[in-house]
């Protein structure tokens, strides 16, 4: 189901296409069509893999057993499907699982329990994911809490809302991301678990966070494609509960609200970084399409289709965005109806890029921002700064090789 009539559909792509003009690094919302990804199984529905299966010759159920190899025993290889005849696992993985990605480097920090990946795609292209594990006994970097781990994906190549404190934000887009790139990086990081690679003995992932590269709604059919995997049970999916999918959003209005009316209850997060439209424009250039009014309006409604209340990021950047006033404007923007119920706002300090003009705010000054809100009611927390002496925090990931072609 789509929140959208056809009209505001082309509407959407057409204001994404003026808002392009004149940026220095320019807005780019249709996506370069290079390098189409072969079709793997994760990017066909259930009809598509039935027939594909039928053009292949073989029984029905193969599906299934294809389906769970890959999702519920995270078994790319073929030789490990040892529930399908030789011959008709050969031919399932010529046709249907196509290499999508080899892994150029690991980056490791936090004993262990934070680690990046590079990954190089089938054309060339680069992505990173980061895979955080919290509270493992023994491991202090890894946090206190109960044991979980969250794994953090890009649905892009780059990126191409250009916002010009984010290190992925500055290198363009290159290309999106398909349905089975989304999810290998998803796919890797629980076998990594699963397989005792991390610290802390056997793990599944709790939480995944499309907050890697790219623009989660700007590639709205390969993301939601993936999602529903990931949701999905055995042997259809990987069994993760929507509720610990977070699809964060720079604010592109359209898609925030046609994800409202998906009826999937994963968590919507929007990048907001200022209270105000003429701060926002700078920080966020989609900001000159879409204003802050416009995107709250549509977070207020994802809350209340879905229930799941909405979390506003926020990086504090010093003295730019982290004024006391500023933080009054933000809770005056926040309040709904009935307070702020439908909200929680997630404090980033700014992790900086290179050749970035900007900085972290002064501890005292986050802790005034803080309390600015607290005073209101608004709930808020700081977040903690995983992976950051890897450049695998917020907004760092930049993939620093060169794509080869
Ligand atoms: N395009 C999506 C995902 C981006 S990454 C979005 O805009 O939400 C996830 C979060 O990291 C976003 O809130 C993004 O604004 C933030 N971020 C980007 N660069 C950052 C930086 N240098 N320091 C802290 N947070 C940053």
């Amino acid at each position: 189901m789509s929140g959208l009539t056809s009209a505001e559909e082309a509407a959407f792509t057409e204001s994404l296409r003026q808002a392009e003009a004149g940026r220095i690094v320019p807005l780019a919302l249709d996506a370069p069509r290079r390098g189409r990804p072969p079709k793997h199984w994760a990017d066909l529905d259930a009809e598509e893999r039935a027939q594909v299966i039928a053009e292949l010759g073989l029984p029905k159920f193969r599906a299934g057993q294809l389906s769970r190899q890959l999702f519920v025993r995270l078994a790319e290889d073929p030789d490990l499907w040892t529930d399908i005849p030789k011959d008709d696992r050969e031919r399932l993985a010529a046709r249907c699982v196509p290499r999508l990605a080899d892994l150029v480097r690991d980056q490791v920090a936090d004993g262990g329990t934070t680690v990046k990946s590079l990954w190089r795609l089938g054309d060339g292209s680069l992505v990173e994911s980061v895979l955080m594990r919290y509270g493992v006994p023994g491991v202090r970097a890894s946090g206190r809490g109960r044991e979980r781990a969250t794994v953090c994906i890009s649905s892009q190549a780059g990126c191409g809302m250009a916002c010009p404190f984010c290190a992925t934000g500055q290198g363009g887009l290159r290309r999106n991301l398909s349905a089975a790139e989304i999810l290998f990086q998803v796919i890797d990081a629980a076998r990594r678990l699963r397989d005792e690679e991390i610290p802390g003995g056997p793990g599944r992932v709790n939480n995944i966070v499309f907050m890697g590269m790219g623009e989660p709604l700007a590639n709205y059919n390969a993301v939601l494609r993936a999602v529903r995997t990931i949701v999905a049970s055995a042997p259809d999916g990987l069994g993760i509960s929507a509720r610990g999918v977070t699809i964060s959003t720079v604010g592109l209005v359209p898609g925030i609200r046609k994800l409202a009316a998906e009826g999937l209850p994963v968590t919507l997060a929007v990048s907001l970084h200022a209270p105000d439209d003429a701060l926002r424009d700078e920080l966020c250039p989609i900001n000159t399409r879409w204003s802050i009014d416009e995107v709250i309006a549509s977070a207020k409604q994802y809350f209340l289709s879905t229930g799941r209340r909405v979390s506003i990021e926020y990086a504090l950047i010093r003295d730019v965005n982290d004024q006391a006033h500023r933080a009054e404007e933000l809770a005056a923007v926040l309040r709904g109806p009935n307070g702020y119920g439908w909200v929680h706002v997630n404090l980033i300090p700014l992790n900086p890029t290179p050749g970035s003009k900007w900085t972290a705010s002064r501890p005292e000054v986050a802790d005034e921002f803080v309390r600015r809100l607290e005073i209101r009611g608004v709930p808020v927390t700081i977040r903690d700064t995983r992976g950051r002496e890897i450049d695998g925090a917020c907004g760092q990931l930049a993939a620093s090789e060169t794509p080869t072609n």
